[in-house]
Formats: structure tokens, sequence, C-alpha cells
């Protein structure tokens, strides 16, 4: 089974192409989906955050305090990096868990991240396919789906890798700029694409 890693920055369209990619029957792991599960009530991993922070991280019901974990990690680096030492091997497992479902016949599965290119998720990956759209279109779509302001999505873009070291990081590249229409296209070219080659190679 290969693995084709699906990136690209906030806004730029990940979601939307991995359905497109389901159109086609392709089975996928999105990894945020993966990084909110392993904190879950119950997880051993949200008694060792709750362990390390206090108990003031948890909110009333026993669920992660995301904003008040973010607050924290931000201000001091070396808790980040705790952090990231617990939670990225779990992850990573979890992803590798779900990649592989059972009767499955396609030849290749999604792995969609917007930190593929970031942490050791690229290492899960045969191919790498980069969703791009220029910092102003990235802009304009985050603030009309999110309730953010242009200044706080520029801030998250400004956080997350370069879109030049990204695009140069990329097998194959989507440009996600046009209408959804071109991009199905592209989509169903590049499915095609990877039907062929890991049919013939698996
Ligand atoms: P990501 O998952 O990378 O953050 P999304 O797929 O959620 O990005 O796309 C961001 C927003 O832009 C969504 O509201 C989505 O519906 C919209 N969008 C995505 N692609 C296009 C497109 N080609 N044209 C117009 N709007 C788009």
């Amino acid at each position: 089974m290969r693995v084709v890693g699906l990136t690209g920055g906030i806004g730029s369209g990940k979601s939307t192409v991995v359905r497109q990619f389901a159109e086609h029957g392709v089975h996928w792991v999105d990894a945020d989906d993966v990084a909110r599960d392993v904190v879950e009530p119950g997880k051993p991993a949200l008694a060792a955050i709750s362990e390390h922070f206090g108990g003031h991280i948890l909110l009333e019901d026993g669920s992660l305090n995301r904003a008040e974990l973010r607050t924290l990690i931000f201000q001091d680096e070396s808790e980040r990096k705790w952090l990231e030492r617990l939670l990225h091997p779990l992850i990573r497992e979890a992803i590798i868990a779900r990649l592989h479902p059972r009767d499955y016949e396609l030849p290749y599965t999604l792995l969609v991240s917007p930190l593929l290119l970031e942490t050791d998720q690229h290492q899960l990956v045969d191919k790498i396919v980069v969703v791009d759209v220029p910092v102003e279109v990235q802009i304009e779509r985050t603030v009309s789906r999110d309730d953010n302001t242009a200044d706080q999505v520029r801030r998250i873009i400004e956080a997350q890798m370069p879109r030049e070291e990204r695009l140069k990081k990329a097998d194959y590249v989507i440009d996600n700029a046009a209408g959804t229409e071109q991009t199905k296209a592209r989509v169903a070219s590049l499915h095609a694409r990877f039907m062929d080659e890991f049919q013939r190679t698996t």
C-alpha cells in the first residue's frame, strides 16, 4: 500500500481537495483528527498532560482546554517541545493504524496533514502533493470560512512553512487558486496517475 501525503497552508484547500479524491473512492486519514483523538478524555496522553501542566489544563467536563494549552506552549518553547515529544509518536502510531483499512482495493491512501513537512509524518508517505494558492487567497478564504481576522490569519501563515519552501518539497502541486472545477480536473488526472503508477509497482 502506498501513501500519498497531502499538505498546504491554512485555507489552501486541503479539505476541499481531499473530498475530491474521496469521490474517486480513495481512503484518507486526517492528521488533525488523529491529533484530536489522542488527547480525548480517557486517553493516556491527556493524563500525562494534566499531570505535567496541572489540573487547570482541563475543562470542567474533563476534556482538554486547548486554548489554555496553546497559550502555554506559545509562551514557552521548552513546554512546546515537551508536548511534541509526548504527542508526535502517539499521533504517528495512530496514523499508521488508520492508513490501512480492511477490504480496500485501491493501491494507495492519502494522509492529509498541515504539518506533513514540519514533522516526521513525511516519512510515512511515498509522494508529496502540495495544495497551493497565493497568500492573499489563503487569507481571504480563511477569513470567510472561520471567525478570524485577516491579521490573525496572517500571523498563522507566518508561523507555517513559507510557500516557496513548501513548493520545493512537492512531487506534485495542485494549483487551487482558480475555481473548484479546475481543481477537480487536476485531482482526477493525479488520481489516474497514482492508480497507474502504484498498480504497476505493487
Ligand atoms: P484547508 O483545509 O487547507 O484549510 P479548505 O479546504 O477548508 O482549506 O478551504 C478553505 C476555504 O476555501 C473553504 O471555505 C473552501 O470551501 C474554500 N475553497 C477551497 N477551494 C476553493 C476554490 N477552488 N475556489 C473557491 N473557494 C474554495
